[in-house]
């Protein structure tokens, strides 16, 4: 089977219950943002910009519990922010597995491998060692990360297990450089393959989240699901990049660039996503079939975003995970007051203005499994791409160059660094700070490698 039988069957019960009882709209993935503070500045991140006012705030664990109670999807994704940076993440994973939740941790990857060993401390016995001596040979644990393992944990506090109810969802954009340039950041692409790497050998669940710019090269996705599917990760969830309120701005202002010229449009996304359905074939790729043929521009959906309902520290977000109309108390009251209607794209046409570019999972991946739009035959196709067997990880993915950016020296600071190096020789200064651990200067230097970032970055784009 393509997903575990008790996923399957939890989803298809809660779809066939609500059916049955002609309830017109309820929820099955809550986006649950905990917090909005994030250790990154990816291009293209709305979240981190709209909330810049509230970055410090965050929901209580009673909140985000009784959220995911409220709202009854049956999947939770765990987003942000960056949700490992929220206090309480282990006690909210293990509260919604306990309320029988499929568990989503929506990750950058940066802080995914000190938790899983927060996981083996929690665990430690001698007999672990083998583990231990493994992670290490794989240079994924220092002798120091072993030892601190070896003192066990004993804050009687949950941590983040293995469970087939819970994935790692981690974001990638790209191979290396590419994924590199659009998280800001030299190293994080490296940093997510080890951390993926050490979440198989501990029996985690993974999937990939990728997001498809107009700059991207799909080629090069389809490498990347060759590559990470040849690492053993479970699935990969794709969208289109949308251009909605906040990234715009951000792009307008922070890299005075035209968001035309990076997000995508309809016609852009079908064009991008007309193999998506071959790409099924021989990669676990989540979402339904009948998404995949509206990505790839065989039919059309109507948009079902109140299906996953996006709760954060300023209460249910309407209508969706990517426009901000309004905040309310609850889901019901979201469901009732939002007049559904004036959003989305119904034959062509958008409701709403801000609508007319969209394609996005999280507002028609529900719709293809909802039945909006119902055509003879979906709810085989459906059945079909879950209950067949799943595709094996690619053989040949080893042979893909994915490491093609920093750790070759080829990063896309590569010559921004190699001009601050002859600066500072011919300056005498006494070199990169980071290595001389001057702390005096790391400042100085984070901002100036910042300030390149984003030029690099803007260069990037504008190739467009
Ligand atoms: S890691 Fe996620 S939340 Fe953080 S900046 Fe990147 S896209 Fe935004
Ligand atoms: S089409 Fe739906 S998901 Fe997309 S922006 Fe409009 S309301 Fe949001």
């Amino acid at each position: 089977m393509r997903f575990p039988l008790a996923l399957t069957t939890k989803i298809a019960g809660h779809i066939i219950k609500h059916k049955l009882r002609r309830t017109p709209r309820f929820a099955l993935v809550l986006q649950l943002e905990p917090l909005h503070t994030c250790n990154l500045t990816c291009t293209g991140c709305g979240r981190i910009r709209e909330y810049s006012t509230s970055l410090k705030d965050m929901m209580s664990l009673e909140d985000c519990l009784a959220s995911a109670e409220e709202c009854d999807a049956p999947m939770v994704s765990i987003c942000g922010g960056e949700p490992l940076i929220y206090p309480k993440i282990d006690e909210l994973v293990d509260g919604l597995l306990g309320k029988g939740r499929l568990v989503y941790v929506c990750t950058n990857g940066v802080f995914m491998r000190r938790k899983m060993r927060e996981y083996l401390a929690s665990i430690y016995t001698t007999s672990l060692e083998p583990t231990l001596a493994k992670l290490a040979s794989e240079k994924l644990l220092t002798e120091k990360e072993a030892a601190v393992i070896r003192h066990g944990k004993s804050d009687g506090r949950p941590s983040i297990q293995p469970t087939p109810w819970m994935y790692w969802n981690v974001h990638i954009d790209g191979l290396e450089y590419t994924h590199d340039l659009i998280v800001e950041r030299e190293g994080v692409f490296q940093e997510c393959v080890e951390a993926i790497k050490m979440a198989k050998l501990l029996g985690y669940q993974v999937a990939t989240n990728t997001t498809v710019y107009k700059e991207t090269d799909v080629r090069e996705i389809e490498d990347m699901f060759k590559f990470f599917s040849w690492l053993g990760v479970d699935g990969h969830t794709i969208s289109p990049g949308y251009d909605y309120d906040a990234a715009k701005k951000d792009m307008v202002k922070r890299l005075g660039k035209d968001p035309k010229d990076f997000f995508l449009t309809r016609d852009m996304t079908r064009e991008k996503f007309k193999d998506i359905e071959r790409w099924g074939k021989h990669f676990t790729i989540f979402g339904t079939p009948v998404y995949q043929e509206f990505l790839a521009g065989k039919r059309e959906l109507t948009c079902t975003a109140w299906a996953i309902p996006t709760r954060n520290v300023k209460g249910w977000k309407a209508p969706c995970y990517l426009m901000t109309d309004g905040h309310y108390p609850s889901y019901r009251e979201m469901l009732e007051r939002v007049d559904w209607n004036k959003y989305g794209v119904v034959d062509g046409l958008a409701r709403d203005s801000r609508c007319e570019n969209c394609m996005v999972h999280c507002g028609y991946d529900p719709s293809g499994a909802l039945g909006t739009n119902y055509r003879r035959g979906d709810n085989w196709k459906n059945f079909k791409y879950n209950f067949w067997p799943r595709p094996r990880p690619y053989a040949e993915g080893g042979k893909v160059q994915a490491f093609n950016g920093a750790s070759l020296g080829k990063g896309h600071l590569a010559e921004a660094k190699a001009a601050l190096q002859a600066n500072s020789a011919s300056n005498g200064h006494p070199g990169h700070p980071k290595s001389a651990g001057q702390d005096c200067c790391a400042a100085a230097t984070v901002s100036s490698d910042r300030l390149t970032v984003e030029d690099a970055a803007a260069r990037k784009i504008g190739q467009g």
